[in-house]
């Protein structure tokens, strides 16, 4: 069995950490020194690293836990990742921990994005948030809108691993975009609760986000109408995302 926690990072980043027999791996380890901490204390051994992309609060720590550990470092070929000792474009199966890890390139945030799939955890970085999307900084809306698909695409028991804890906000603007969806109102409530404790909203139910998170709703009627009344190009659902994120970006 592998465990799963997180280290928390920066303001508002989660360091995703694998445990199985003593041995370890890291998602995203933008800092080292919350990491290298988290390790020692258990006494666990660094195994493995895993990058989704190069933005700094994401592969920041990679260097110093290398030297240290030596882990293998996967991450997107497609990018500059220090220290990456494996590249991967995506299609490939891994091994983390000893178990059977699957690649997904999920494009958009940045080009290269990876997602990594272990049993019903997915590690999707900046690619999908609690309720929303990464910020389209490499990629085109039909690209993330792409991603987003090959990950909803997985079993409804998935659960999402993403790298920031963004939720309260994003439903805020889920809210607007669907005034009327009731779950959107529940899950405002039970994340509010949440946050005023301290807690974290994350992981995330694939099945939960099929019916709160706007983007994944780009075909639903009132979703296409609040699209277009913002100004998007049309009905379609690549349309209807692309002018989501337009107003997202300044919501
Ligand atoms: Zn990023």
């Amino acid at each position: 069995m592998v465990e799963i926690s997180f280290i928390p990072a920066f303001k508002d980043n989660y360091i995703w950490l694998l445990v199985r027999d003593g041995r370890a791996a890291v998602v995203d380890p933008g800092d080292a020194a919350p990491v290298a901490a988290v390790l020692e204390a258990r006494r666990l051994k660094l195994e493995t690293i895993l990058v989704t992309h190069h933005h700094g609060d994401h592969q920041g720590g990679v260097e110093t836990l290398a030297n240290r550990w030596r882990p293998t470092v996967f991450g997107p070929a497609a990018e500059s990742i220090t220290g990456c000792t494996r590249p991967l474009s995506g299609g490939e199966t891994i091994e983390v921990l000893g178990r059977e890890c699957a690649v997904l390139a999920v494009p958009g945030h940045t080009c290269g994005h990876l997602a990594y799939v272990l049993g019903d955890a997915a590690f999707v970085g900046d690619t999908l948030f609690g309720a929303g999307c990464g910020r389209l900084f490499e990629g085109s809306p039909a690209q993330m809108f792409a991603s987003l698909a090959r990950l909803t695409a997985l079993p409804a028991a998935t659960r999402l691993y993403c790298a920031h804890e963004y939720t309260a906000a994003n439903l805020a603007f889920a809210g607007a975009v669907e005034p009327d969806n009731l779950a959107i109102q529940r899950r405002r409530e039970a994340v509010d609760a949440l946050r005023r404790q301290g807690l974290a909203t994350v992981p995330l139910d694939l099945a939960v986000e099929r019916e709160t998170n706007p983007f994944l709703r780009c075909a639903e009627p009132a979703v296409i109408e609040a699209a277009l009344a913002q100004g998007g190009a049309g009905r379609d659902p690549v349309a209807v995302f692309a002018a989501l994120r337009e107003w997202k970006n300044g919501f």
